[in-house]
């Protein structure tokens, strides 16, 4: 298993950007780091990576210590693998060749088949033989991941990976991806700022709050639990209450007598199965689903659904 405890680490000695903070991972388990830019997700799992040198604590897999620079001269173990937010791939030679740059060249047969089946898994198999330095931020962001793969490592650290990848692409892309990777029982982190993703792919959520752990367990309970309005932020339209509950729109339901809360109809958005409506009274704001769209200035009656 992965365990990271982190006392403090800084870019220069006087600032503090993470710390204290404690986790760990069980082989196979995804993992996904949530936090708000600059919260310093990619310095973790630059980190993890050994990229950098911890200032004190320190990180373990399977019981041996991950080195950084200051122990090894090349950074990096050869178990794990990091896609970075900058995709690090070579831009002059081709897709085929990114993939196979680590290769022995012993079992050509077996290269090559290893070599198709991830053009196909990342949805590569067009630009197989284009060199990288024409391909796309996202094209890119898949060699990179691609790559990382070709060796198969045991742990994977994925950078906001879909970051620069079409909404059109990006979820059959997670799928498949995610998917592979429990297949193949890698354990896998991955940053992102996206709630969604977190939901969706991650066995456990790490939200990651002023250098420290904000919340860390599995999907379900975070959804069950928001208990902050940073934690609040990453999921968009959400009831905060005055009594420091926040509630999901679904869990609001217009009512005809009156219940928990009134308010005035603001705005009614179209979501394609059902409308958002934004209502208010006073500074207190109110989202909820409903099927019909509400006439603005319309009053209303709300009840919290358990
Ligand atoms: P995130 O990935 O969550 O956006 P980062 O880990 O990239 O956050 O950055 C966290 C903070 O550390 C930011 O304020 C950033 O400016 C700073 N930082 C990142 N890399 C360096 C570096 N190499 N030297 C100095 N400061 C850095
Ligand atoms: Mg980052």
């Amino acid at each position: 298993m992965l365990e990271v405890s982190i006392e403090q680490f800084g870019y220069d000695q006087q600032e503090q950007l993470l710390g204290p903070l404690k986790f760990h991972l069980e082989a196979g388990e995804h993992l996904a780091i949530l936090g708000e830019s600059g919260s310093g997700k990619s310095t973790l799992l630059h980190l993890i990576y050994g990229l950098m040198d911890l200032q004190s604590g320190h990180i373990q897999w399977k019981g041996d210590p991950v080195l950084g620079p200051k122990d090894q001269l090349v950074p990096g173990a050869p178990y794990m693998k990091l896609v970075a937010q900058e995709a690090n791939v070579m831009p002059y030679t081709t897709v085929n060749e990114n993939i196979q740059e680590h290769f022995s060249r012993r079992n050509p047969e077996q290269e090559a088949t290893r070599t198709e089946q991830l053009l196909e898994l990342l949805d590569l198999v067009p630009f197989a033989k284009q060199k990288v330095k024409s391909l796309s931020g996202g094209q890119k962001q898949r060699v990179a991941i691609a790559k990382a793969l070709a060796l198969v490592p045991e742990i994977l650290l994925l950078d906001e990976p879909f970051a620069h990848i079409d909404e059109f692409r990006r979820s059959r892309l997670r799928r498949l991806l995610y998917n592979y990777l429990k297949q193949e029982g890698i354990t896998c982190i991955t940053a992102t700022h996206d709630a969604n993703e977190a939901l969706s792919f991650a066995d456990k959520v790490l939200i990651l709050e002023a250098g420290s752990v904000s919340f860390y367990g599995p999907p379900q309970e975070l959804y069950k639990n928001v208990s902050s309005a940073y934690q609040a932020g990453f999921f968009g339209e959400i009831n905060a209450l005055e009594d420091g509950r926040y509630l999901f729109p679904h869990q609001l339901v217009a009512v005809s007598e009156p219940a928990d809360f009134s308010a005035t109809v603001h705005a009614s958005y179209f979501k394609g199965s059902h409308y958002l409506i934004h209502a208010k009274n006073g500074p207190q704001e109110y989202f909820f689903n409903a099927s019909d769209a509400l006439e603005s200035g319309t009053q209303i009656h709300l009840k919290i659904q358990d």
